[in-house]
């Protein structure tokens, strides 16, 4: 089985929004081992935290008690251990070990799926934890139902204690997670530059410890101060390959949505109301955070550059004065990730 990692500890775990319900349920778990949250199910995406969160509560089981068997493993390593165990007729010896545990922490068990002889094994290992009051911690890129080739009576089993999501991380998450691993690496990380890469690395927390990795070996073989410049020049693809994330169609269907109004009506000549300020709106959008130029964003809607920039004016000057538009503009930048 793999080692606990000491460096994925709930004090290095950076709570937001996005994680804080899988962090208290982590923390519950390491209070009362085999209670009420066991299984503990924590899943999401790949890099938000799920492993990480996982070797925490086995770390903090450790600690209360010297004694305990705390056994973390990859559901893959896990498979192999069994089939290897299996060609060597040693699945005694794979069984004691795997229900003697006191804490068993599989990682990533959407591996098992259309692993039948594998599942088949998982399941009796469960069921033996359980019943013995043993602790067990899962994690999976999906929620266990949304999983294909899972056997039904595992999934039902999966979901028996307490399934908890992690999801990305909002803005605010983001920049504290960059302040705080740069702090961790003593690298001096200026607020003004955490903001500006956390406005734009928005899909996980590995991507943003990537791109602070690079900000710090950069800045030290160059000698050259972290300024958001800097920033810019030194993660240039890593940005490009987010900014071709948000497109202009992408900003007209997300808009629409919001103002609950078609996408073919912010193409529409009407000049009502109601039409003409959600195309505003999407038009600003589209200008501040696509790389695209005011004459083709103005193609996009059927209008000449002179409309988009007016529109960016209006809006501007819309959500400097009025909470309302300062609200929605804020909302859908969210809901684009930003
Ligand atoms: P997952 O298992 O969900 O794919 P990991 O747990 O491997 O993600 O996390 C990826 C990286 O990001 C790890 O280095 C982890 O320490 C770090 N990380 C994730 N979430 C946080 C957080 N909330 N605070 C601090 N570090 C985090
Ligand atoms: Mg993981």
């Amino acid at each position: 089985a793999g080692k606990l990692n000491p460096d994925y500890t709930f004090v290095n775990f950076i709570e937001g929004k996005s994680n804080s319900h899988a962090r208290a349920a982590a923390e519950h778990v390491v209070e009362t081992p085999g209670g009420t949250y066991n299984p503990l199910l924590i899943y999401g995406s790949s890099g938000l935290g799920k492993t990480h969160l996982m070797h925490a509560v086995g770390n903090a089981i450790q600690r209360g008690s010297q004694r305990a068997r705390v056994v973390y493993v990859g559901a893959e390593q896990w498979m192999n251990q069994f089939t290897s165990a299996i060609r060597h007729g040693r699945m005694d010896e794979f069984k004691n070990l795997y229900r003697s545990v006191d804490a068993l922490l599989i990682d990533d068990i959407h591996f098992f799926a259309h692993k039948e002889r594998t599942q088949e094994e998982f399941f009796h290992t469960f069921n033996a934890l359980i019943d013995g009051r043993k602790q067990i911690v899962l994690t999976s890129d999906r929620y266990p139902k949304d999983v294909d080739g899972i056997d039904e009576r595992l999934k039902s089993r999966f979901t028996w204690g307490l399934a908890v999501a992690v999801e990305p991380p909002d803005l605010e998450t983001r920049v504290a997670i960059l302040l705080a691993k740069a702090d961790q690496n003593k690298v001096a990380l200026p607020k003004e530059v955490a903001l500006f890469v956390a406005q734009r690395v928005r899909s996980n927390v590995r991507e943003l410890e990537g791109a602070l990795l690079r900000l710090s070996a950069s800045s030290r073989l160059r000698g050259e101060a972290m300024t958001v410049e800097f920033a810019r020049a030194t993660l240039k693809d890593m940005l490009a390959a987010y900014e071709r994330m948000v497109t202009i169609d992408n900003i007209k269907r997300t808009v629409a949505n919001y103002y609950n109004i078609r996408v073919t009506d912010l193409n529409s000549p009407r000049r009502t109301r109601s039409l003409a300020r959600p195309r505003q709106v999407a038009m600003a959008l589209a200008k501040e955070l696509t790389q695209h130029s005011l004459p083709e964003i103005g193609e996009a809607f059927g209008k000449d550059h002179t409309t988009v920039l007016h529109a960016c004016r209006k809006i501007a000057e819309l959500r400097e004065g009025e909470v309302k538009y300062r609200e929605d503009y804020e909302n859908l930048q969210r809901q684009l990730g930003f």
